[in-house]
């Protein structure tokens, strides 16, 4: 149905050039918006200046445009938001909910904590002076509940199935958690559609907007595309570099990744053409329930 009110976004970030499974996410977001006639915005998640180059997010821009992906504000950069992150940062500080944490990678390793959850050290032992600590948010036992438009009714407790996650970084970078939920917010995006792989995130994010009295958008995790032997297509396995695969064909490869079933001779047609026949034909209810799904060749 039509939603004139929805805005979408996708948001990527710049480690390194746009790969097939990320350019198949920012189509289906594309993709959502555009049947909905809605906005569809772009937003660059460059937190991390040691990760993040400024020659990655204007290659991903040129990649989308390629594609004939255009969006339709200005793009928005968490490098340039500080200020509403430490605002928000603060304010939870004065309520007392954030606490200091000087834990190392190793100290959790140490602890057998490497894949478990944090276990509070820092609340009860002093911190030591000189050394730099990070904050950590104080959980509730609380249990957090939303209905994804793909995966269906998901809930969480909390205390047992999160740890006290840290909200700023020992090397003073602000937590992805925090940066989203203040920018989702900012920018009025009223879905969130994304990869499965950030469907574990959405519980502290909407554990979030509850504390700084957010509104929680509604949430659409579709499957992650993995490689041959199971695994997600990431920069860390070098999935390459979209831009230089061959537009059309690689736009009917993605429409086929999300349940769309686009006619060979629709290759012989304009690349806004091929966009406006998926968006013709797309329907979010065609994604199936999974965690992931193989590539699969043309
Ligand atoms: N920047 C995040 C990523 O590339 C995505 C953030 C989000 O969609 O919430 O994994
Ligand atoms: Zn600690």
């Amino acid at each position: 149905a039509l939603d004139p009110a929805y805005r979408g976004r996708f948001a990527p970030s710049p480690t390194g050039p746009l790969h097939y499974g990320s350019l198949y996410t920012a189509i289906a977001s594309f993709l959502q918006a555009r049947s909905k006639g809605g906005k569809w915005l772009v937003r660059i998640d460059d937190l991390d200046s040691a990760r993040c180059q400024q020659q990655y997010s204007s290659k991903i821009l040129k990649t989308l445009e390629q594609f004939g992906l255009t969006w339709d504000e200005p793009v928005f950069y968490q490098h340039t938001r500080h200020h509403d992150y430490q605002q928000a940062l603060e304010q939870l500080l004065e309520r007392q909910l954030l606490y200091p944490c000087q834990c190392s990678r190793k100290d959790l390793a140490n602890r057998g904590l490497h894949a478990g959850l944090y276990d509070g050290h820092c609340l009860s032992h002093p911190l030591k002076p000189n050394q730099p600590s990070a904050l950590r948010i104080r959980l509730a036992n609380k249990k957090i509940s939303f209905i994804d438009a793909v995966q269906g009714p998901s809930h969480h407790k909390l205390q047992t199935q999160h740890d006290d996650f840290v909200m700023f970084r020992k090397d003073r970078v602000y937590a992805y958690h925090l940066a989203v939920v203040i920018d989702d917010n900012t920018q009025g995006i009223t879905e969130v559609l994304r990869g499965h792989d950030l469907l574990d995130s959405t519980y502290q994010q909407i554990h979030l907007q509850q504390l700084l009295n957010i509104q929680t958008p509604h949430y659409a995790h579709i499957p992650v595309i993995t490689d041959t032997s199971g695994i997600k297509l990431s920069k860390q396995t070098y999935a390459s570099d979209i831009s230089l695969s061959p537009v059309k064909p690689t736009l009917l490869r993605t429409f086929v990744h999300l349940s769309l079933n686009p006619p060979q001779e629709l290759l012989e047609s304009s690349t806004a053409d091929i966009l406006n026949w998926g968006i013709k034909h797309w329907s979010l209810k065609q994604i199936i329930a999974q965690q992931s799904l193989p590539l699969q060749s043309n």
